[in-house]
């Protein structure tokens, strides 16, 4: 197996289900002054396909964005040069992924993964031998096949429980690959959600796939640098402050990341109902993250697109993209506690580390051709606090249980709460249509 982001082999769900089927009137709202009809609070991929869907029926909405910018988690990150994309990059599950029809729509390219340029295995930066590295590959295999043979039926494992008896030696090695598709430690998986997680073949966006998520917002109010800091639903509709002030509506829907809403970063009057603050107990965020560095000149021989493994320990397991699609650029990514550490020590020991790991695998000279870096930390980003929601063991109905309204006139939505799609951009899409259909279906 190819470690990269979210190597996912799950069932099918349907999200939004009945959860979003509650009870929600506009039409019953009692007469209040209201600025608009709906505040959508974040721009992301969930955000901005809840406001084109609201604004559709021909509701008045305005979209609150703490950032500067459009698309949130997907973001093409150019500030190197040659652009790459820093938080998502596949279109998952392609075939019933709505990214796949909006890029169709937008005039936008889409192509099937990059995959070539060879894969090499190293620990501690020097070349893994042939017999370990079998060992992982049959070790990567026993995840599937246990989620098909051991019984969860009756009570939600941890993926580490899960695979607890493959013995000391293989144990560790298949719950690191974890750490590369779903950036956290298989300890604080779920393995019913993890089961429950679409599959499909993934495409790429040589645009970028942060690029196009922005782009889909085109036409609607969204209003950037207005970070919200507190939401009062006590009356009949909502009243959101954020940075430039209040503004009042008859429904509110709110796609900040799980971790903003564990951070508490935004104050509610009166407080989540019990059950839904049980829900984002249930829910916390991983820690993928990526760190790019800039490279020019002499390329050591490697192909474009190989993939080099460091894969010694879990805690400093990284991968790195060499050279993808010919850019001057090596793109490192890690997740768990160890992408947590380094997101911590700041950018500067990230690059040193990734620069001396390197320099280990191809050579001390592959250092002058390090020019500059970035790293999206995004655990200790205050706008996402991780990279996408996981489900503790034990949770597996926190994701339905955050996507029920509260108050009938706010609806939480997000990558969180899109049940099988979950993790992904397409998900948070159809998590944000579902919540702009339940708004439109109670009208009527
Ligand atoms: C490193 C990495 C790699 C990934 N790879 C993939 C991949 O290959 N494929 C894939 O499908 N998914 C991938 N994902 C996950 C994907 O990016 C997310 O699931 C998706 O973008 C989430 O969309 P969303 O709209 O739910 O949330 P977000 O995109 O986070 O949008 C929420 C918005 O709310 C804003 N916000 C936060 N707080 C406030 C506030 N107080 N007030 C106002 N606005 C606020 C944020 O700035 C953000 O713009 C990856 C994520 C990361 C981090």
């Amino acid at each position: 197996m190819k470690p990269r982001y979210a190597t996912l082999d799950r069932r099918k769900l349907l999200i939004g289900g009945s959860a979003m089927a509650a009870a929600f009137s506009l039409a019953r709202a009692p007469a209040r002054a209201a600025d608009i009809d709906v505040i959508v609070v974040g721009a992301g991929a969930a955000g901005i396909a809840a406001a084109q869907a609201v604004k559709a029926t021909g509701r008045s909405v305005a979209v609150l964005e703490a950032r500067g910018r459009a698309g949130g988690r997907a973001f093409t990150d150019s500030s190197l040069g040659p652009s790459y994309d820093a938080g998502a990059m596949y279109i998952h599950w392609a075939e019933r992924n709505p990214w796949s029809d909006i890029a169709r729509e937008l005039g936008v390219e889409t192509a099937p993964e990059p995959w070539g340029g060879g894969f090499r295995v190293f620990a501690e930066g020097r070349p893994m031998a042939d017999a370990d590295r079998r060992r992982r590959r049959d070790a990567f295999r026993q995840i599937d096949s246990r989620l098909e043979t051991v019984d969860i039926g009756t009570r939600d494992l941890s993926i580490a429980e899960l695979l607890g008896d493959l013995g000391p030696e293989m144990t560790p090695v298949a719950t690191s690959g974890l750490l590369l598709s779903i950036g956290e430690e298989s300890s604080r998986i779920s393995a019913r959600d993890y089961q429950r997680l679409w599959s499909g073949d993934d495409l790429v966006v040589p645009s970028g796939y942060g690029n196009l998520v922005a782009r889909s917002g085109a036409g609607l109010d969204i209003r950037l640098n207005e970070p919200v800091t507190a939401i009062d639903w006590s009356g009949s509709g909502v009243t959101v402050t954020s940075r430039s002030g209040t503004l009042r509506a008859k429904a509110c829907i709110l796609t900040v990341p799980v971790g903003v809403l564990k951070a508490e970063a935004i104050r509610f009057t009166p407080a989540l109902p019990a059950a839904t603050r049980d829900a984002l107990a249930g829910l916390n965020m991983g820690a993928l993250t990526k760190i790019a560095l800039k490279v020019e000149g002499d390329r050591f021989g490697i192909t474009p697109g190989a993939s080099f493994l460091e894969s010694g320990k879990p805690e400093g397991l990284i991968n790195f993209d060499m050279y993808p699609d010919g850019k001057d650029l090596v793109i490192g990514y890690c997740g768990g506690d160890f992408a947590r550490q380094i997101s911590q020590a700041g950018p500067d020991e990230a690059r040193a580390h990734v620069t001396d790991l390197l320099a280990t695998m191809i050579g001390s000279e592959f250092r002058k051709t390090v020019k500059a870096s970035s790293f999206p930390a995004w655990w200790i980003d205050p706008f996402a606090h991780g990279s996408y929601s996981i489900c503790a063991p034990g949770h597996d109905a926190a994701r339905d249980a955050l996507a029920q309204p509260v108050g009938e006139r706010l609806f939480i939505a997000g990558e969180a709460t899109a049940g099988g799609g979950a993790i992904t951009v397409g998900g948070a899409t159809l998590a944000g249509r579902a919540a702009a259909a339940a708004l439109a279906r109670l009208k009527a």
